[in-house]
C-alpha cells in the first residue's frame, strides 16, 4: 500500500499519526501544500514566516537520493536568504562564476556570469539538491521551534482532490489508512508528473526532446587538474557522447553529464561497466569512485494557467524545462517568492482575491522566458536536423576565431530571474536617466550599503527605498504599511550606478518579493498611493 517510489537520502519527517486522522469530519486548514520537494518546503517557509498556518503533505518521509539539481542561482540564494537558510547553502556550496565551452579539444568561448563585485551572493553555487532541501528543512524545524505554524507530514499521499466551491477536499493515504482534509487554499508542488494536475483535469502542453543524458557523480581520487568552473564540450575528442558537461560539487564530488542519444538501452547504459567505460575514456587515467548515476530525458512544458480557483501550481508541477541553464528548481523558487506575499495579503484581508491572478500572469511570463531559453539551448546542443547541425558546427568553428560568433554558442544560458516587463501590477517607471536593470518589474539588484547589503534591508513587506530623497518614515494605505529605507549614494558608488544612473535622487517602491513596483525621482504621496493600489490589484 505504501511503497516508496524512490530511495531516501535523509529521513527527515517520519510518519506520525495526527489528530486529523481521528476526527469524524475533515479538518479545514488555511493552506495545504502538496509535495515536500524544494518548492513545497520553500512555500511552507514563506507562509510560515508570515505567521500563516501551513500544512505540507508529502508521500515520502524525507529527501530523495541522488543529486539532481546542483546549480543554484544567485536569485534562489537571495530568496533562501529571506527564508533564513541562504547562509548555510553558501557556506557548503561551491562558488563559481566562470564557464568555458570547448569544441573537441579547442576552447571556443568563455563567460563570466558575474563580472562585477558588490553582491552578497555569487552568480551560482553548486550544491547537491539533497543539501539544498536539507538546509530548508533545518530552517523549517527552527521556525517550528520558534512557534511558526508550519506542519509537515511524511507518508501522507494525496490520492484524490476535488474543488468544492471556495475550498478543496483532499483524500490522503497513510500507513494507518485514509483520511480527508480540507484546504481554503491548495499549493500543488507535487513535481513534474503532478498527480494533482491529473486529478483536477488540467493539461500540460509542450515539447518532448528526443535525447538522453547519463549523469555520473564521481569522487576523483587521483590528481585533479580541473578548476572550479563549468566546462562544456561539444563533440568531446575522447569520443564518448555528443556533448559533455563537468561541474564540481561539494565533498570533492564532480558531476559528469554525457549526452548519449535517444535510442539507447537504458538498463545497459546504467551498468557500472558501461558508465566506467565512458568515464575512463574521458578521465584518461584519473582514479575515481562512482557515487551515483542516472539517465534523464526531458521536456519543455507548462500548464496554461498556474491558478485554478483556490488551487495554485508551482515548481515542476506548473512548468518543466531542460536542465541546461539550471532553470528548474531556480524558477520554482521564484514562483514561491511571487505567490507567498500575495497569498499572505489576501488571507489577511488586505488585498482582493484577484491579486492572486497576477501570480499566474507573472509566473507564466517567467516560465515562457525559461522555456524559450531552455529550448534554444537544447536545439543548439542537440541539433535535430542535418542543416541545424551544419549551422551549429559552423558557429563552433567560427567562435574560436571570430568574436561575433561567440554569443551564438549556446551550451545553456544560465538562470537569471525574470523581469515582469509590462505586466499588470507595475506602476510608473518615472526616473529619468535610471539604469535599465533596476527598472519596474525587475528584482532587486544587490549592492553594498552602510553596514551590509541592500539585500538585507529589503523584502517581506512593501518598502520605499529612497536615495538622497525625502519621504515619511512610515506610510499607511488601507492597511498596507510602507516603511522607508533611506540611503545615500554618497560613498556608495555601486548603489549610485545600479539605482540612480544619471539621476541625482530616487524613490523606489519595492514589493515584498523585492521586485520594483514603481520608481520616481522624488516622493509624492498620491503617486505612491496609486502605485501601492496597482501593485495590490486594488485599482
Ligand atoms: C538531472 C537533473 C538535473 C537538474 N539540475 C538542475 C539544476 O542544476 N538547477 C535547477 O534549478 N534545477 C535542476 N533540475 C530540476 C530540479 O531538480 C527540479 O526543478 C526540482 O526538483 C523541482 O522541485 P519541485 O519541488 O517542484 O518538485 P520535486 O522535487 O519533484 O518534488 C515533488 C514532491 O512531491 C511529492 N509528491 C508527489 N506526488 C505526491 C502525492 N500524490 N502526495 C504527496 N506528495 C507527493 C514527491 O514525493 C516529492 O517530494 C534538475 C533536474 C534533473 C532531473
Amino acid at each position: 500500500m505504501f511503497d516508496d517510489r524512490y530511495a531516501l537520502a535523509h529521513k527527515l519527517y517520519p510518519y506520525a499519526r495526527v489528530a486529523d486522522q481521528d476526527r469524524p469530519q475533515p479538518v479545514r486548514h488555511p493552506v495545504v501544500v502538496v509535495g515536500g520537494g524544494p518548492i513545497g518546503v520553500a512555500t511552507a517557509l514563506d507562509l510560515g514566516q508570515q505567521g500563516i498556518p501551513v500544512l505540507v503533505l508529502d508521500d515520502h518521509e524525507g529527501i530523495g537520493m541522488g543529486s539532481r539539481a546542483i546549480c543554484f542561482a544567485k536569485r534562489s540564494l537571495e530568496i533562501a536568504d529571506r527564508y533564513g537558510c541562504g547562509a548555510p547553502m553558501l557556506e557548503k556550496g561551491i562558488v563559481w562564476n566562470l564557464g568555458k565551452v570547448f569544441h573537441h579539444d579547442r576552447k571556443v568561448f568563455e563567460f563570466n556570469l558575474l563580472p562585477e563585485q558588490g553582491h552578497k551572493y555569487p552568480a551560482f553555487i553548486n550544491l547537491q539538491q539533497p543539501y539544498f532541501e536539507g538546509f530548508m528543512i533545518d530552517r523549517l524545524r527552527a521556525l517550528q521551534a520558534e512557534g511558526a505554524p508550519i506542519e509537515i507530514r511524511g507518508k501522507n499521499r494525496v490520492d484524490a482532490a476535488e474543488v468544492k466551491g471556495d475550498h478543496v477536499v483532499l483524500d490522503v493515504m497513510t500507513p494507518d489508512g485514509p483520511y480527508s482534509v480540507e484546504a481554503d487554499w491548495l499549493v500543488a508542488c507535487d513535481g513534474a508528473n503532478s498527480p494533482l494536475r491529473s486529478m483536477l483535469g488540467h493539461s500540460f502542453a509542450g515539447k518532448v526532446f528526443e535525447d538522453s543524458f547519463l549523469i555520473a557523480d564521481i569522487r576523483m581520487t587521483g590528481d585533479v587538474t580541473f578548476p572550479t568552473e563549468r566546462w562544456f564540450w561539444f563533440e568531446p575528442s575522447h569520443g564518448e557522447g555528443a556533448s559533455l558537461l563537468l561541474h564540481r560539487q561539494p565533498d570533492d564530488i564532480w558531476r559528469v553529464d554525457f549526452q548519449i542519444g535517444w535510442d539507447v538501452d537504458r538498463k545497459e547504459e546504467l551498468k557500472e561497466v558501461n558508465i566506467r567505460r565512458r568515464l575512463d575514456a574521458f578521465l584518461d587515467g584519473i582514479d575515481y569512485d562512482l557515487i551515483w548515476s542516472s539517465i534523464y530525458t526531458f521536456q519543455c512544458k507548462r500548464m496554461e494557467r498556474f491558478r485554478h480557483g483556490p488551487v495554485f501550481f508551482a515548481g515542476d508541477a506548473a512548468h518543466q524545462v531542460s536542465p541546461f541553464g539550471a532553470r528548474g528548481a531556480n524558477s520554482g523558487m521564484q514562483d514561491v517568492d511571487n505567490l507567498g506575499w500575495k497569498l499572505g495579503l489576501v488571507i489577511a484581508g488586505k488585498a482582493p482575491e484577484r491579486l492572486l491572478d497576477s501570480y499566474s500572469e507573472e509566473r507564466v511570463y517567467g516560465a515562457d522566458e525559461n522555456i524559450l531559453n531552455s529550448t534554444r539551448s537544447t536545439d543548439f546542443i542537440t541539433p535535430k536536423s542535418e542543416i541545424s547541425k551544419i549551422f551549429r558546427d559552423a558557429v563552433l568553428t567560427l567562435a574560436g576565431k571570430a568574436a561575433f560568433a561567440r554569443p551564438l554558442v549556446n551550451s545553456g544560458r544560465l538562470s537569471v530571474p525574470c523581469v515582469y516587463d509590462g505586466l499588470s501590477l507595475n506602476g510608473p517607471d518615472a526616473l529619468a536617466g535610471a539604469p535599465e536593470r533596476s527598472r519596474v518589474g525587475a528584482p532587486l539588484v544587490d549592492a553594498p550599503v552602510e553596514g551590509g547589503w541592500l539585500l538585507d534591508r529589503l523584502g517581506g513587506a512593501f518598502q520605499l527605498l529612497t536615495i538622497d530623497a525625502e519621504a515619511p518614515q512610515v506610510l499607511e494605505f488601507d492597511g498596507i504599511t510602507v516603511t522607508r529605507v533611506a540611503l545615500s549614494a554618497a560613498g556608495h558608488p555601486e548603489l549610485a550606478e545600479r539605482y540612480l544612473g544619471s539621476a541625482t535622487s530616487a524613490v523606489y517602491l519595492m514589493r515584498p518579493d523585492q521586485h520594483v513596483a514603481a520608481r520616481w525621482d522624488s516622493f509624492d504621496v498620491d503617486a505612491v498611493a496609486a502605485a501601492v493600489k496597482t501593485a495590490t490589484a486594488r485599482g
